[in-house]
């Protein structure tokens, strides 16, 4: 996991200041040059940089192409199954 803090999820900006090592607390985005938003509390250090670089919607995305990738093989799949099916159909009904 890379060492930098994400951009504020909010207003973009880089000016972010964060817990120290050891001690509660949690990033907060510049009030000067940011929004101002804070991000969740935790212990400071990997915690704290952890959850504030962590985005749900992101994690949803990622999710959610897994599982269409998962449904168009599985599509792609019972596709085949069916052409088949209808090949040993229409081979039967020749025969008679
Ligand atoms: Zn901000």
């Amino acid at each position: 996991m890379s060492d930098e803090l994400k951009p504020c999820p909010w207003c973009g900006g880089n000016y972010l200041s964060w817990a120290v090592p050891g001690e509660i607390g949690h990033v907060t985005c510049s009030l000067e040059y940011g929004c101002g938003a804070r991000g969740p509390m935790g212990l400071g250090g990997v915690i704290v940089q952890r959850r504030w670089n962590r985005r749900p919607a992101e994690d949803t995305v990622d999710a959610l192409d897994k599982r269409v990738l998962e449904l168009e093989a599985e599509n792609e799949h019972l596709r085949a199954r069916l052409e088949d099916a209808n090949k040993r159909r229409m081979q039967a009904e020749w025969r008679g």
